[in-house]
């Protein structure tokens, strides 16, 4: 590649697998896809940064919910506000720590200009993301608190359905109309997000949710990461007509690797070649614009391809990207220049 681009992501799920006093961000990791290392080294200028809070598990088998047409797997039950509140704070803590354990190389990003500055400088770049709001308390006390502390961004649910709505199971093939949309809380969640300027995230709504949080929303419509529904018909990801709403709005679609989410034939195994991640980036520049698709990862949340590894794949994904026609500005857009816009046009400053 003739320049080197850095690539800001829509989506991780690392901070799961940070635990203080044991694993540091700055360690060599084995067991996650990133670490700051391994990202520096593939052009990975940072991303937002998910605070999911699990389900408690439980003795299920999977295979009993895959059947040779494709799989419908339960959702978890609810969980509750006190559960999610204190996991959140825990894995928030985790951010804030790569900040400080390494301020000269990690940032925890408040503002576009923080934002704008950290690509410039090559130093990396964290948003704090909450994946399913079920920290949020009904009052909404606790969304102006964690405002405070750095919440950026927030998808209303996590698939699990929770006070604010109902989520899109994970189904293949599915369309993703599976059900009830948001709750008048998640109407007024979505209106407390617009005043303090949060990004409201739709991945992980079903598709009454997303058309929900499209007409009650003043801000550019996002998927931060969720596929093309065309290519994979897996419930998770998105219709041309979802996609068509998300260009309308000056948004945009950040491309998942999880193998379930990108492969056609909806199989759960990693052997996905690299023309077929291209595949889901090429069809939304095709149809509404390179405007509007991006990187939204899912490292250390999902089952990737083996072509991708772990955080490395980022590079090749550009590369792969340059080789398939994309343009320097183009690359630009895709790896870093969407994510901005959007910001720009969402958070307050
Ligand atoms: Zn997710």
């Amino acid at each position: 590649m003739k320049k080197d681009i850095p690539v800001f992501d829509g989506h991780n799920d690392t901070l799961l697998h940070l635990q203080d006093g044991v694993t540091s961000f700055y360690d060599s990791l084995e067991h996650t896809h990133i670490d700051y290392d391994r990202a520096k080294a593939a052009g990975f200028a940072g991303g937002f940064f998910a605070a999911y809070t699990p389900s408690p598990e439980k003795d299920s088998n999977k295979g009993e919910f895959i059947n040779e047409n494709g799989y419908k797997f339960p959702l978890p039950d609810r969980i509750t506000q006190a559960e999610a509140l204190v996991f959140t704070h825990k894995l928030a803590a985790q951010l804030f720590r790569i900040e400080t354990e390494n301020p000269d190389k990690f940032r925890v990003i408040r503002n576009v200009k923080e934002l704008k500055d950290s690509l410039d400088q090559r130093k990396m770049a964290g948003i704090f993301h909450i994946e399913g709001a079920e920290t949020i308390d009904l009052s909404f006390d606790a969304l102006y608190v964690l405002y405070e502390a750095g919440l950026r961004s927030i998808g209303p649910v996590w698939s699990r359905t929770n006070d604010f709505g109902e989520g899109v199971p994970f189904c293949y093939p599915s369309t993703p109309d599976t059900g009830g949309g948001l709750t008048d809380k998640g109407f007024e969640l979505v209106q407390h997000c617009n005043s303090l300027g949060i990004m409201i995230d739709t991945t992980h709504l079903n598709e009454k949710g997303f058309w929900n949080v499209a007409h009650a929303t003043n801000a550019p419509i996002v998927a931060t990461h969720s596929n093309v529904h065309a290519i994979c018909p897996m419930s998770r990801n998105l219709t041309d007509e979802q996609i068509q709403k998300i260009a309308d709005t000056g948004g945009v679609i950040g491309i998942n690797f999880a193998v379930s989410m990108l492969r056609a034939d909806g199989k759960r195994e990693t052997d996905v070649s690299m023309e077929e991640i291209i595949a889901h980036f090429r069809y939304i520049t095709d149809f509404v614009g390179v405007e509007h698709v991006a990187f939204g990862s899912d490292f250390d949340g999902a089952k990737i391809p083996d072509v991708l590894h772990d955080v490395s794949g980022t590079k090749k994904v550009m590369e792969a990207l340059e080789q398939d026609g994309f343009s320097e500005e183009e690359l630009e857009k895709i790896a870093w220049k969407n994510w901005v816009r959007v910001l720009e046009n969402t958070w307050k400053d």
